[in-house]
């Protein structure tokens, strides 16, 4: 069996965005010449997640409001983990959105569904943060 680790960095401008890492992710399974096997990608934060949905602007939008509605960044003060940093509602966010997700690889490819695409869900940036992509197989 063959086995592959990588690290992807980001360091994002902005507090929230979710990037489309599915070509850095193509790339590693490139990189790694495994064919069949099980792909895991991880957040290494606990405050961004890595899950799989449509690359749809409007859908993105929706996923900001509803996160925003459930665990408002403001006002910082409504909570308690919000002693002396004011990420409590990053952390909430990235628990209902996911740690990572494990896709399976079929004949070199990632064998995703239609419209299935890899996202890092960013919830308190502007620092260097990262992804793990393990791959393991043949
Ligand atoms: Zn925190």
């Amino acid at each position: 069996m063959k086995s592959y680790r990588k690290e992807l960095w980001f360091n994002i401008p902005t507090r929230r965005a979710f990037i489309n890492i599915t070509p850095q992710v193509i790339e590693c399974l490139r990189e790694s010449g495994i064919r069949e096997g099980l792909a895991l990608i991880n957040a290494m934060h606990i405050t961004a997640s890595v899950f799989i949905n449509d690359d749809e602007s409007g859908l993105h939008h929706d996923y900001e409001v509803w996160l925003e509605r459930l665990a408002p960044h403001e006002p910082v003060n409504q909570y308690r983990h919000n002693v002396g940093e004011d990420n409590a509602d990053a952390h909430l966010k990235r628990q209902i959105m996911g740690r990572e997700v494990v896709v399976a690889i079929t004949e070199g490819k990632l064998d995703l569904g239609t419209w299935e695409q890899v996202f890092y869900g960013e919830f308190d940036g502007r620092r260097r943060k990262r992804v793990l992509v393990k791959i393991i197989g043949e």
